[in-house]
């Protein structure tokens, strides 16, 4: 449910960017959510399409790039994803630690007409 005020934030950010461009209408807001943020994708573009009506994003499009978490290597630094029960570094076979890879939550840009 905390997609909610999130997706009010982001309507508010990209109303604002349309503003600053002599814009009238958003098309696209580009976001990069991680797997681990804690944000689900599909929910905030559903509590889009409801609270952007009759904003300057009303109609436009929420595309998401997914990052999947990665570990980092404590002997070697390799970034690697995890398997399933294995920290396991796939270089050395060293031990991965949690990195903030994974984490993202950000608008990446938006695009305006
Ligand atoms: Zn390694």
């Amino acid at each position: 449910m905390h997609e909610y005020p999130i997706t009010q934030q982001i309507i508010k950010i990209a109303e604002n960017h349309a503003k600053k461009a002599n814009s009238a209408k958003v098309i696209t807001i580009n976001l990069v959510v991680g797997e681990y943020s804690g944000f689900i994708g599909e929910s905030i573009q559903m509590y889009f399409d409801v609270i952007s009506e009759n904003t300057l994003c009303d109609g436009a499009k929420i595309n998401i790039q997914r990052v999947k978490p990665k570990l980092r290597c404590n002997q070697c630094g390799t970034y690697f994803e995890r398997k399933a029960f294995s920290f396991q570094c796939p270089a050395c076979g060293g031990e991965g630690g949690p990195t903030e890879i994974g984490k993202e939550f950000y608008i990446d840009s938006i695009e305006v007409e």
